[in-house]
């Protein structure tokens, strides 16, 4: 089995110290094949991401561990986007002379407001106000894979436990039809697996829909921000994947997916 971690943070994102050599070697000692960074990235000045990526530096990193990782790792150049919906003209025109090979769209804040607030003040109904928004990025953001899907869990679970599919279900529905319309694929997040969540971004039921639907593009990734939680828990991910019908997942080369056998 190729094994990937497609969605993996270095000291190039603003919430992460980690060293993209020390995540390479790591990879390696934990049987990775291939990896994609994909840092965070932002247009939007109000975001707290804006301003922190240099893509010299974080080309030429790419480019160093390329050459001394190469023979026994692939890697690979993305990036997450705050809310590529909004501001698309400038993400473009700031895109267009890089080479990336993959990108991740991210509800990360609604109206200028990060989703934690977002709950604090909205309470529950921050799921709701969530999912819409996710619905306005799949629509017309120029993106690879959505990232965690039902990312609002990450920090109603505590005061407010789970959302309920069933609720959410039509708009889950029309965002998954949305996507696959569009050749956008949603990824398996195992960061939630890290935590008290202690379940996947998105879980079963909306991967079960994605693939009834006929969607066929999926990314498996652990939004690890350290060295030493690269590729964890991928085995979960990859059985969960198969468990849900899948077959193959997808890497990415220059924004082109490319199915691997699982
Ligand atoms: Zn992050
Ligand atoms: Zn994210």
């Amino acid at each position: 089995m190729y094994r990937m971690d497609y969605h993996h943070h270095s000291c190039h994102s603003f919430d992460s110290t980690a060293n993209m050599e020390d995540i390479c070697v790591h990879a390696i000692q934990n049987d990775i094949e291939e990896i994609c960074f994909t840092e965070h990235f932002s247009v939007n000045q109000l975001a707290p991401t804006y301003g922190h990526m240099d893509f010299a530096k974080y080309t030429e990193d790419i480019q160093y561990c390329r050459e001394k990782y190469g023979h026994s790792l692939s890697i690979k150049m993305g990036l997450e986007l705050c809310e590529p919906h909004r501001m698309r003209e400038t993400y473009k025109q700031t895109l267009e002379p890089l080479d990336l090979d993959f990108i991740l769209g991210s509800v990360h804040n609604v109206n200028n407001q990060k989703l934690r607030l977002l709950l604090k003040e909205n309470g529950i109904n921050a799921y709701k106000l969530y999912f819409e928004e996710l619905y306005r990025l799949v629509a017309t953001a120029d993106i690879d894979v959505m990232a965690h899907f039902d990312l609002m869990k990450r920090y109603a679970f505590k005061e407010y436990g789970l959302y309920s599919f069933e609720e959410f279900e039509e708009l889950i529905r029309e965002t998954l039809k949305k996507a696959i319309d569009r050749n956008i694929g949603i990824e398996i997040n195992t960061s939630g697996l890290r935590s008290s969540l202690n379940q996947t971004l998105p879980f079963r039921s909306i991967l079960e829909l994605y693939k009834e639907l006929g969607g066929e593009i999926l990314t498996i990734g652990s939004d690890s921000h350290k060295a030493e939680t690269v590729g964890s828990h991928l085995e979960e991910a990859y059985a969960l994947a198969k468990d849900c019908g899948f077959h193959t997942i997808y890497r990415f080369e220059k924004r082109k997916p490319i199915p691997v056998e699982i």
